[in-house]
């Protein structure tokens, strides 16, 4: 007969551990029956089950029928016994993986009656076992990895040690460069609103930037204003206003980071690619400190002989603009390799076009509550991944991000 909880009426100290003694030795042989896991999932609900399990009725009659002056008695039994019942069922559960593993690994003789197969092992079951359940957990364990033909003692394979990707060596080297002149480093979020992205920095409403083509808007969020709307940015100018709201000048910061363009993936475009700016704002601060900043910063990158040269050009945030050259670093500035072939990195012109910059554009001044009577300063911007292209003479951006780690790994 299966064990049942008996209603209590006689409710003094003798009879309670009477009726404790009953349950604690139902629990003994039940536990004691168990040998798989689906044998364990049937005794943990018989004895857990919130609805109907033993601990649950002990609750109904037992503790909620004792009358008052002994529910402090009852209670306090009533919660020993949970405790009890709790560890056993779950001391129960290791016992019952082990036998699974073991009748799986045919390791223990007489688990199943009318098995067939040859044991492999001398395991006794584990009532049998010298040093009782638990040490007979672990001998099923030592069996199991012999019976794999696992040798603990080889040695591990070693995992090959990570270097950094090209474009952020590349990026990392570009930030040095700053560094070293003073410059410090900011970051900001790679999701953003459309003021920070584009309002703050003086794009004008109907900018082709702003359009979808170009730029990955957040889903469903018509109902707000536009202003903020969120999206992936699509430079890391954001950063400078960012920056410009919670310092005041002087500022000198370089600002790398990740940004997102609705650009269909080929050889030269990601929709996903790497930028590094800079800022700086100060008094006086002119053009030839930005052509003699950023002459000094490629010299840096590309070697001492590298010229440049500046061509105006239009952005929405700084005026005047324009797009700066460095004489290209592979056929010296000639257009023409040393065997009389055109150069591919230049397209035969001789020069590269590296970046964008310019002076910061008043109006922008005027969203992070400087005054541009007095202070004035200069933005620039660069492709970090364009850059580790012409360096390294990659020519598909495309395998910079394929992850493909025989092509990643010619640049340790
Ligand atoms: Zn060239």
């Amino acid at each position: 007969m299966p064990y049942t909880v008996p209603k209590l009426t006689d409710f003094s100290t003798g009879a309670l551990d009477s009726a404790a003694r009953e349950l604690l030795s139902a629990l003994e042989q039940e536990s004691a029956a168990v040998s798989s896991e689906n044998d364990w999932k049937v005794y943990r609900d018989r004895w857990m089950a919130r609805k109907n399990g033993i601990l649950t009725q002990l609750n109904d009659l037992w503790l909620k029928a004792a009358p008052g002056p002994n529910k402090r008695d009852v209670g306090q039994r009533v919660n020993e016994l949970r405790e009890t019942v709790t560890t056993k069922v779950e001391q129960r559960r290791t016992m019952a993986e082990a036998f699974d593993l073991a009748r799986k690994m045919n390791v223990v003789t007489g688990l199943d009656a009318g098995s067939t197969a040859t044991p492999r092992g001398t395991l006794r079951s584990p009532g049998e076992s010298k040093f009782g359940p638990k040490a007979w957990v672990g001998d099923v364990r030592k069996l199991l990895l012999e019976s794999e033909g696992l040798d603990i003692t080889l040695p591990g394979i070693r995992r090959p040690i990570g270097a950094e990707h090209p474009v952020i060596k590349t990026m990392n080297e570009i930030v040095g460069v700053f560094r070293n002149l003073g410059y410090s480093v900011e970051e900001g979020p790679e999701i953003e609103t459309d003021y920070y992205n584009f309002e703050a920095l003086n794009f004008p409403p109907d900018h082709p930037a702003r359009d979808t083509q170009d730029t990955l808007f957040i889903a469903g969020q018509e109902s707000k204003p536009l202003r903020d709307r969120l999206l992936l940015r699509t430079h890391t100018s954001p950063v400078q206003i960012r920056t410009m709201q919670k310092m005041r000048p002087p500022v000198r910061i370089v600002i790398p980071g990740r940004v997102h363009r609705n650009d269909p993936p080929d050889a030269s475009h990601s929709p996903m690619f790497h930028q590094v700016e800079g800022l700086a704002v100060d008094t006086n601060i002119t053009f030839g400190d930005l052509k003699g900043t950023l002459d000094h910063a490629m010299k840096a990158l590309f070697g001492a002989s590298v010229k440049t040269h500046f061509r105006p050009s239009f952005f929405p945030f700084t005026e005047p603009s324009a797009e700066m050259f460095v004489s290209c670093f592979i056929c010296g500035g000639e257009g023409r390799l040393r065997d009389g072939q055109g150069c591919r990195t230049c397209k035969l012109t001789g020069w590269i076009e590296i970046l964008g910059c310019g002076m910061v554009d008043p109006n922008v001044y005027g969203f992070v509550d400087y005054d541009p009577s007095k202070v004035s300063g200069f933005a620039f911007g660069m492709g970090a991944d364009r850059i580790a292209l012409l360096k390294y003479g990659v020519d598909d951006i495309q395998l910079f991000f394929n992850g493909d780690v025989r092509f990643l790994e010619q640049f340790i």
